[in-house]
């Protein structure tokens, strides 16, 4: 017979370990491993420091009840932490409602996850989905304003219909030109010829660019429904005046943000955290209509407003909020802290992508998911590069930094 009390106690990884103090309970040192074990319970004493503690016989009844009380706690703790882990665990099944959808914008909820996906979604959507841009200009005759580097650089930046890019190939990784990048799996060609004939100014614009892939053509932002005016030329590349001509082939091929911003899909993609909104409304019936009327107009943004009735004040938009704490350092400086209480969700995400025009917002999100995944794939297989590159080619070599 020994005597020990096993105290559950949390280290700062949340895992349990027992404590071993003078103390009740009756067990042998076979028993004691038995239930240390059950327990998952690592032994900080040996049973034979245990075995020199002495035990008075009337605590033995009390030292079984406490060690009942102690092993149902114990459970009841592991069990609210599995419960825990199963809400944040990455087996959550995420959940995407649209609000909002039109070709160049996409307005969505994201739920049931973390901010790191949410981020991760984010910082592909920007950076890692790929489109086809101008990447390569030969000039050969250039006799305007600018110079030939920049209209190069000009020309780099117009987006170009980029719906094949998931399917083409990098031109680095490609085999049918050696890396060359000028072959019709890796590239698409280019031609402008213009020479202003006039003394009118001519504006030579992306709509003077030939394409030799009826797919991949640059965007056109003009509205089908308005009549010729400045915004449906097409994207100003140089103006020409009488006797100034400019004459070039260009070579777009697939990239990412990543690499240059012209590749980027996006022009804007952000999240933020869905804020939960409570109103103390005790506290609030303790102001004067004056300054609920303050205190709703102390938020810079529609959040609160009050119902003309029953002059409750009450959230109209939780999602108009910026997390701007004015009407919280409203309510602190009228002497009324806890007046509201406001919560950055931590699993709701609402989500604003806008496109270039590349490719369609809804299609953006759906590839940016598809390259998460490949990611994922390759961190799965990234101990063994070599299966890693096989199947990932550059996507496995950029994971390591390369
Ligand atoms: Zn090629």
């Amino acid at each position: 017979m020994l005597l020990l009390c096993v105290l559950p106690s949390r280290t700062n990884h949340g895992r349990r370990f027992a404590t071993v103090t003078t103390g009740y309970l009756v067990i042998d040192p076979p028993s004691l491993h038995a239930i240390t074990a059950a327990l998952q319970l690592p032994l900080l004493a040996t049973p034979q420091q245990l075995c020199a503690l002495s035990f008075p016989p009337l605590k033995r009844v009390c030292a079984l009840f406490w060690f009942f009380f102690l092993h149902s706690s114990v459970r009841k703790e592991q069990r609210e932490e599995e419960d825990t882990m199963e809400g944040l665990s990455y087996a959550r099944m995420p959940r995407v409602k649209i609000r909002e959808l039109k070709d160049d914008y996409a307005k969505f909820e994201l739920r049931d996850t973390d901010p790191s996906i949410a981020n991760a979604l984010r910082r592909v959507m920007i950076a890692e989905v790929p489109t086809i841009a101008i990447d390569l200009v030969e000039i050969e005759v250039n006799s305007s304003v600018l110079n030939d580097e920049f209209i190069a650089h000009r020309l780099g930046l117009i987006p170009l219909t980029s719906e094949r890019a998931m399917s083409m190939r990098f031109s680095r990784d490609c085999d049918a030109c050696d890396g060359d990048g000028q072959c019709e799996f890796c590239s698409v060609e280019f031609h402008l010829r213009v020479k202003c004939m006039t003394d009118q100014t001519l504006d030579v614009t992306s709509k003077d660019l030939y394409s030799s892939d009826p797919s991949v053509i640059p965007v056109d932002f003009s509205d089908p429904s308005a009549t010729e005016s400045s915004e449906n030329r097409g994207v100003i590349i140089v103006k020409l005046r009488r006797g100034q001509e400019l004459r070039l082939r260009a070579i777009a091929r697939k990239g990412i943000g990543k690499d240059h911003a012209k590749w980027s899909p996006a022009a804007t993609v952000t999240f933020m955290y869905e804020p939960e909104i409570h109103i103390n409304e005790d506290l609030m019936e303790t102001l004067t209509l004056e300054e609920k009327r303050e205190w709703v107009d102390s938020s810079p943004t529609r959040v609160f407003e009050i119902d003309p009735v029953t002059q409750q004040v009450m959230v109209v938009d939780s999602e108009a909020y910026t997390y701007d704490d004015e009407v919280l350092k409203k309510a602190e400086a009228m002497g009324k802290p806890g007046l509201v209480e406001i919560i950055a969700r931590q699993d709701s995400f609402i989500f604003t992508v806008e496109s270039t025009g590349a490719i369609k917002a809804s299609q953006l999100v759906l590839n940016a998911i598809e390259i998460l995944k490949q990611k994922l794939d390759a961190v799965r297989l990234s101990e063994d590069t070599v299966e890693a590159d096989d199947q990932f080619g550059e996507l496995g070599a950029h994971m390591r930094g390369g």
